[in-house]
């Protein structure tokens, strides 16, 4: 049985614009999640990449959470102001020999990989033996010719060798930054997150986190992937394909969109509170024993 008291869930946006529609279903899915268990929701910023910013976005999007009755139920962190927990997740996969430098441009890894007929996602390898005396650009992890896989509650048993399929990631860029999958991992577990519940556009980021949480020792969380919201055209809506921010000033009307997303029928609250208080004892009974 899982202990439900000690249920943590989270959601973790990127400042990249305001909330939209697609994000709006991830952070009320992961939240009607954390109610359903009883658990404790936390907002996370994950503000990591100053070049792709929008000023005043990370403003916008606690307040816009705050108007929809979603508030973080701990004051939200800033991934911004962890950079030492990150880099002594760093040190520990260096110590392990893990991590290795990268001198490969963005223009090298594509001849690679087209002379290799590999994908353009997945690393070749170039640098794993040494970089020749090129200056190092970007850090990697050695990943294993192995399956790393997971029970998705949603989605079901997900796996991928991340040798063939995504190859030596990165770790720290080349710009100096912290890489998503090394930061969100350190602060799932330093958050003591339990149980993920985020677009289904992450569920192949997914096996790639819980390697890393096995070479840096720490535990994998439970996992659950929703549909993501696409645009007109077929693509997954982002500030990248013209999302337009939320309506605070219509909340319920918001909620309601977002909930149908999720793959429920409409509920017929008449306020916010109302309308959370239903909607997470259907998701209570729809998902809590998943
Ligand atoms: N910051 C990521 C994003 O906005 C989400 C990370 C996560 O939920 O693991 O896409």
């Amino acid at each position: 049985m899982r202990q439900m008291a000690v249920y943590r869930g989270r959601f973790a946006p990127s400042p990249t614009g305001a909330l939209h529609a697609g994000s709006l279903a991830a952070a009320l899915a992961s939240w009607l999640d954390a109610r359903a268990h009883d658990g404790t929701w936390l907002v996370r910023i994950e503000d990591l990449d100053p070049p792709r910013e929008v000023a005043g976005a990370t403003r916008q999007i606690l307040d816009a959470l705050a108007a929809l009755g979603l508030s973080s139920d701990e004051p939200p962190v800033l991934q911004s102001e962890r950079g030492d927990l990150y880099q002594r997740a760093l040190e520990q996969l260096q110590a392990a020999g893990l991590v290795y430098g990268c001198a490969c441009s963005r223009a090298e890894v594509a001849a690679a990989q087209q002379a290799l007929g590999l994908p353009p996602h997945v690393y070749p390898g170039t640098c794993r033996g040494g970089t020749g005396g090129r200056p190092v650009r970007a850090l990697r992890v050695r990943v294993p010719d192995e399956l790393v896989g997971f029970d998705d509650r949603a989605c079901g048993s997900f796996a991928q060798n991340l040798a063939r399929e995504v190859g030596d990631f990165v770790v720290r860029r080349a710009d100096g930054l912290w890489a998503y999958q090394l930061a969100v991992v350190v602060d799932d577990a330093e958050q003591r997150i339990t149980d993920v519940v985020r677009g289904a556009d992450l569920l192949d980021n997914t096996p790639r986190q819980i390697w890393l949480q096995r070479a840096l020792g720490l535990p994998t969380p439970r996992y659950m992937h929703v549909p993501v919201v696409l645009s007109e055209k077929g693509e997954k809506l982002s500030k990248q394909t013209g999302a337009v921010a939320l309506d605070t000033r219509r909340p319920l009307a918001e909620l309601r969109r977002a909930w149908q997303h999720l793959g429920f029928d409409a509920v017929g609250a008449d306020s916010v509170d109302a309308f959370l208080r239903q909607a997470a004892a259907l998701w209570r009974r729809r998902w809590a024993s998943a």
